[in-house]
């Protein structure tokens, strides 16, 4: 017998191996072994078995079983291989994505000992007499109300366990044992209870939802649901009835860190049968976690993105809330997947109902939905009826003009609304999608921009630290120029505006007022963060301030202001998707206004005229999607044709040119309807010491509906040899269906 191994490598061969007599029976698809690669030994996964083998050569033994079982079944398996050619990734890498990277680990989460009461015995006073500490116990035992923490008992007795244990023999008490879930420290999942009946609206989304989990068969649905109104809600009852059909679920969150108070509700009315799965878990949790999914002791699975991978037997349900967040796809290792499209293929190797849910869906699926690819189902009003904030733009030039102040990071107009909500003891919320306190130090001389030394990219100012810190590789320094390196000025200039000069201007201002500040900086510790959303829930915060972070699944009802601090920051970035983005940040960044009371959102800008800010502005998400995907066609760009980016990336210069235009010469000719674009350099040309050239394949979907096209031609370039003979430090990554292409 021969078995197939992939190994996390990045060539694109599985081996072939002899089985050993002694494993044959023990030897199946999904289980992991080692066998010799080399000179090593290394760990691989088994995909296939067979009683032949075509290989001629000797065949090395397999050396050692690691799994009893397999780590994936069958469905997930199929996606394995699935994402091995759709994102033309080796399967040995694709599972290492997969699985957890310490799955042999063992681990038993710790677990709390219980004690209830059971009875006082047929004699009690002597149990006074002789032993009158287990008497004490018992005694205050037999007056709650259910089992307590053993070593609650503490107070009253030196040894509790002991003398619990003593009590037990007697069969006076039972004891029981909870097992202490691995949640991460700090994280409140305080439990929010809630009353809940739906909406007509609501009813009518949830029958069609029901009708589609009934079916038991794949269906894509896009939930269109303005901020508001109420889709958490219905997310809760259809995993609900997931359950009672004995299906399991998956919900993935954008940005778990912000999200507790949906991971509250889930688990206030699901309890212990909800796994938590993301990146800040211990390897060891997360395998621990892995495994108890196999072993079917959790139904439902929220997480970020690799938890579309939560290996959960028949699966019901996946439900992608937020679907239009990029923080879905994974730029790096490869597999270069994205969780939604991820979350399409498990739903249809599982027939199971894929839900993607946003008040701002992605181009994408909304193309989706108008091309009847996705059911559509739409929820319009905001519960409750709050009706939708007053939006105004203010033009950041003529407030030059009128004021004769340049470079104001509160318009006149942003402070009066501001101070009008403060009188009232409402609340406001500013978004600044920068974080730091400047994003450019330059020469007032020569304009020399101080940059990273890795990356080609302007070093931010973080003025409460006192450091330049570059955003893409974590560089910083606290060596702070005071003259120009290039032409020995000292007329250094701080521009721009980051999330901490915010923080400046308003703590100034408004010494009275209290101000709390969220980004990439301060979330990172997450005890911290939920203190400040908690405070700002409890009124004890005035002003939060923050980048995209806080503009996506808060809701706070005495929020009655939003002010966008700068409208424009990533409008002009040269990628086909930056205006969609703009759009989607500001129209979610509104919707946390005015979700009790009548709220305002102030957009400030120097482009008062552009048509995302217009549109935004007006809240006319239909205008302005439709006036998008009119550029898009005329572009050729998805949604209207599938995209593949090649990057060539090394550390010289011209290694990376010669082979970027190597690469493109193999690629012609090229089939009808597939264009190719480049090599040009990347936006960001220089990113943490690497020189970044890129080439895009684009293939129209009207001459390629599902984008088979696209593939195969690179599929067969690749197997022609697309990529033989590049330097050791030259790579290559290829991102099918990119969402940046800086
Ligand atoms: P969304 O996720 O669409 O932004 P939520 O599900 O967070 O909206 O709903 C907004 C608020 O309204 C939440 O506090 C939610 O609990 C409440 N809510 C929504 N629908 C109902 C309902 N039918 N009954 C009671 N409360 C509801
Ligand atoms: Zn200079
Ligand atoms: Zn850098």
């Amino acid at each position: 017998m021969f078995v197939e191994v992939a190994f996390p490598i990045s060539s694109y061969t599985q081996f072939t191996y002899r089985i050993p007599k002694k494993f044959i029976d023990q030897i199946h698809v999904g289980i992991r072994v080692k066998a010799p690669l080399g000179k090593r030994l290394v760990t691989g996964i088994v995909v296939a078995k067979s009683a032949e083998s075509d290989y001629s050569g000797k065949h090395k033994n397999i050396k050692e079983l690691i799994d009893l079982q397999p780590v994936m079944d069958n469905k997930l398996w199929k996606l394995v291989q699935w994402m091995s050619s759709y994102y033309f990734t080796p399967v040995g890498q694709v599972v290492k994505t997969v699985l957890p990277a310490k799955l042999s680990t063992k681990y038993t989460p710790p677990t709390t000992g219980l004690v209830v009461y059971k009875s006082f015995g047929d004699n009690y006073e002597q149990l006074q007499k002789r032993a009158p500490i287990q008497a004490k116990v018992l005694q205050f035992l037999s007056v709650q109300e259910r089992a307590i923490p053993i070593a609650a008992l503490k107070h009253m007795v030196s040894s509790p366990n002991a003398v619990c244990k003593t009590l037990f023999d007697k069969g006076l008490v039972d004891l029981d044992e909870v097992t202490n879930l691995p949640d991460v420290t700090g994280f409140t999942f305080s439990k929010i209870h809630k009353e809940i009946a739906f909406t007509n609206e609501q009813k009518l989304v949830l029958g069609e939802l029901s009708k589609k989990l009934n079916s038991r068969k794949f269906s894509p649905t896009l939930l269109h649901g303005v901020t508001g109104s109420g889709k958490t809600e219905i997310y809760i009852e259809i995993v609900r009835q997931a359950l009672e059909m004995n299906k399991s679920a998956i919900l993935l969150l954008p940005e778990i860190s912000l999200t507790p108070q949906i991971a509250g509700r889930f688990r206030s009315v699901f309890g212990d049968q909800v796994a938590l799965w993301h990146s800040r878990l211990s390897h060891a949790a997360r395998a621990w976690t892995w495994k108890q999914i196999c072993a079917g002791q959790f139904n439902v699975t929220i997480g970020a993105r690799s938890a579309v991978f939560a290996p959960l037997k028949n699966l019901g349900v996946i439900i992608i809330d937020e679907e239009q967040e990029y923080s879905f796809k994974q730029e790096s290792p490869a597999p270069r997947y994205h969780a939604r499209e991820v979350a399409l293929m498990r739903g249809k190797l599982n027939d199971a109902v894929v839900i993607m849910s946003s008040a701002t869906p992605s181009l994408e699926s909304y193309y989706n939905h108008v091309k009847e690819k996705y059911s559509y189902l739409r929820l319009n009003k905001r519960y409750g009826g709050a009706p939708y904030p007053q939006v105004q733009i203010v033009d950041m030039i003529k407030e030059q003009e009128e004021t004769g102040k340049f470079q104001q990071v509160i318009s006149s107009k942003l402070q009066k609304i501001m101070e009008s909500k403060f009188a009232k003891g409402e609340q406001v919320m500013l978004l600044q999608n920068r974080r730091g306190f400047a994003p450019i130090l330059r020469c007032g001389d020569c304009g020399h921009v101080e940059t990273c030394v890795q990356c080609k990219i302007a070093l931010t100012y973080h003025s409460h630290e006192r450091l330049l810190k570059c955003h893409f590789c974590g560089y910083e320094t606290s060596n702070i120029p005071i003259a120009c390196h290039k032409c020995t000025s000292i007329n250094l200039k701080l521009l721009g505006v980051g999330t901490q000069k915010v923080e400046d201007v308003i703590r100034e201002q408004y010494p009275g007022i209290k101000i709390a500040r969220i980004d990439f900086d301060t979330a990172r510790n997450i005890p911290a963060l939920t203190r400040i959303l908690e405070k700002f829930a409890a009124g004890e915060i005035h002003v939060l301030i923050g980048t995209q972070m806080i503009a996506k699944g808060l809701d706070f009802d005495n929020v009655t202001l939003v002010g966008i601090v700068n409208g424009d920051t990533g409008l002009f970035l040269p990628d086909f998707r930056s205006g969609e983005k703009v759009f989607q940040l500001i129209y979610q960044a509104a919707g946390r206004s005015g979700r009790r009371k009548p709220g305002e959102v102030i957009i400030q800008t120097y482009n008062p005229d552009n048509p995302v800010l217009i549109h935004a502005a007006r809240l006319d998400q239909k205008k302005y999607y439709n006036i998008a995907l009119s550029e898009r066609q005329e572009l050729n760009y998805p949604p209207f044709s599938w995209l593949i980016r090649l990057e060539i990336e090394g550390t010289k210069k011209e290694l990376v040119t010669t082979h970027a235009d190597k690469i493109r010469k193999k690629l012609s000719p090229s089939p009808k309807g597939i264009d190719i674009l480049g090599p040009a350099k990347c936006y960001r040309e220089r990113l943490r010491g690497k020189y970044r050239m890129h080439i895009m394949i684009k293939s129209n979907k009207t001459h390629d509906t599902n984008g088979e096209k696209l593939h195969s031609f690179l599929q067969d370039c690749l197997a022609v040899g697309l990529l033989n003979r590049l330097p050791s430090s030259v790579k290559i990554l290829i991102d099918v269906n990119p969402v940046s292409v800086l």
